[in-house]
């Protein structure tokens, strides 16, 4: 018997109420994602879904396939395209918006927090340029993988909560699977928003984006008699912890493009993005990034340069509050300066974390460096190094596996003398200390050699188990596994990833 539509849509409720969409039109083209002709639910994020409210068990359904795909308009969704602008690589663009992207609209979770749905590969829009509006099932799922994974280790970051292969070739260097991945944000405003209305000289928009953001994320600065000023210095924070955050796993996101900075805090927009394996401070992996603009220590002063452009955009907002030209100009100067600060503050600390140091001393940051310059010059393996340490903080018997890790491992032990000494000033029990630092050093990251071995498994074989075993690794970095060690081993010299692509 063949249902109505009407019965079909009826199990799916998602609860829309989209506040993105009741701004002006000019914040947006309302754009329907296009059809596309076999959509299959590759996979539902269901943990996620049920954190949003909704029926995963209704969704995971050809029902959910073709919301998640975008043919179907879901009851509440508004579909849009977001304007915004952007620094691509230094040089700006005026006018790039989600050109293969839908806004569908807005959930509220069980934490109160409101969420935006967003459909990235579901079609051309107005700001598609000349591209295809599509997606790869490869960047698809490498987006998953690699979202959900920062989520497990703690990481702010936008997450998957579906991938829906579109059973229709996309035209890249070859012909690949398409998908669509339905990506979950606190928004989707980055610096590139404000930029947008910077490049056209308007500042009512601004000051409309700006009370929207700061009601969405930054609520407590309406508190503040300047309230510009106190989101662009809650921007910067978040942003100067979320930087130090990456540096502390070895993560490069490879694209830190003004459009894909998010006002939120969040890591936003995974593409040519990978975990260093051999410590490397020069490291860059995009095969794009040919200048290392977006190398793993020159991850700060890139966000730092992307906040000074938000600083730029909201410049007439500050002046207007300061009063005057250079007071304004002063203003957004003492914002930038925050950045440092901020950044210096949590790096150390997530530095101490990861050496078992609970009190602070002077020389606790060199002692860190020095460690690191070891292991840049050994090939120390960075997820690896910290995660055996805790096991030395349990007792000198644990320093081998740390030794095998350097090619010269009398540079460990050198070090290791000056950490015991500094240990010894600590209150905490070995055993204590070990479990600490196991929290913030994880075992699995998503390593490159294992993601591609995925994307391959799902593109080329349609075999999704590398996929799922993947992913359920890494929902907890921190734990050991039984019968999962392979996972957290570094790529064998035949296998290492030496270049990631956008492989949009
Ligand atoms: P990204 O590199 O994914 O951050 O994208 C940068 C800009 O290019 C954004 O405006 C995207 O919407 C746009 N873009 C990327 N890939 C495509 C595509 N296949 N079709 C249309 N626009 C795209
Ligand atoms: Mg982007």
């Amino acid at each position: 018997m063949a249902l109505t539509q009407e019965t079909e849509l009826a199990t799916i409720r998602m609860n829309f109420d989209n506040s993105y969409a009741r701004l002006p039109g000019k914040f947006y083209a309302r754009v329907n994602p296009t059809h596309v002709e076999g959509p299959q639910i590759v996979k539902l994020n269901t943990a996620l879904a049920d954190f949003l409210g909704m029926d995963s068990a209704a969704l995971n359904s050809p029902e959910g396939a073709a919301i998640f795909s975008g043919n179907r308009v879901a009851d509440g969704s508004e579909p849009l395209a977001m304007a915004y602008a952007g620094h691509q690589f230094g040089g700006f663009s005026p006018r790039l918006g989600d050109g293969r992207a839908n806004l569908i609209g807005e959930v509220v979770a069980r934490d109160g927090v409101r969420y935006d749905l967003h459909l990235k590969g579901s079609g051309p829009t107005p700001f598609s340029r000349n591209g295809d509006g599509r997606a790869t099932l490869s960047a698809v799922l490498r987006e998953y993988i690699v979202s959900e994974a920062m989520f497990a280790l703690g990481v702010p970051t936008t997450r998957a909560l579906a991938a829906v292969a579109t059973g229709e070739p996309v035209v890249r260097e070859t012909l690949q699977p398409g998908a669509v991945l339905t990506r979950v944000a606190k928004s989707h405003l980055r610096v590139g928003s404000f930029q947008y209305f910077l490049a056209q000289g308007d500042t009512e928009a601004i000051r409309t984006l700006a009370d929207y953001a700061i009601a969405r994320h930054y609520p407590e600065a309406v508190e503040s008699t300047k309230k510009y000023r106190a989101f662009l210095d809650g921007v910067i924070a978040r942003q100067a912890k979320l930087v130090a955050q990456w540096l502390m796993l070895g993560f490069i996101h490879g694209v830190m493009n003004t459009d894909n900075t998010s006002i939120s805090g969040e890591t936003i927009d995974y593409g040519p993005c990978a975990f260093m394996e051999a410590y490397d401070p020069e490291k860059v992996f995009s095969s794009i990034d040919r200048q290392g603009r977006y190398a793993y220590s020159n991850q700060p002063h890139a966000m730092h340069w992307n906040l000074a452009r938000l600083a730029e955009a909201l410049l007439p907002l500050l002046v207007e509050e300061e009063g005057s030209d250079d007071a304004g100009m002063a203003s957004a100067y003492a914002a930038m300066e925050g950045f440092g600060v901020h950044f210096e503050a949590a790096r150390i600390a997530g530095l101490r974390q990861k050496l078992g140091l609970t009190m602070q001393d002077k020389g606790d940051t060199a002692l860190a460096d020095d460690l690191l310059k070891r292991m840049a010059e050994n090939n120390a393996d960075f997820t690896l190094t910290f995660r055996r340490l805790c096991d030395a903080a349990a007792g000198t018997d644990g320093d081998e596996a740390v030794r095998l890790l350097f090619t010269e491992p009398r540079s460990f032990d050198a070090w290791a003398v000056q950490w015991r000494a500094r240990l010894a000033k600590e209150p905490a029990s070995t055993d204590q200390r070990a479990a600490q630092m196991r929290l913030a050093n994880p075992l699995f990251i998503p390593r490159n050699h294992l993601v591609e071995a995925a994307l391959k498994a799902a593109s080329d074989r349609n075999d999704l188990q590398p996929f799922e075993d993947l992913i359920s690794v890494l929902a907890h970095p921190y734990d050991e596994q039984h019968g999962k060690e392979r996972y957290a081993v570094p790529a064998r010299a035949e296998e290492t990833v030496t270049a990631t692509f956008c492989g949009t």
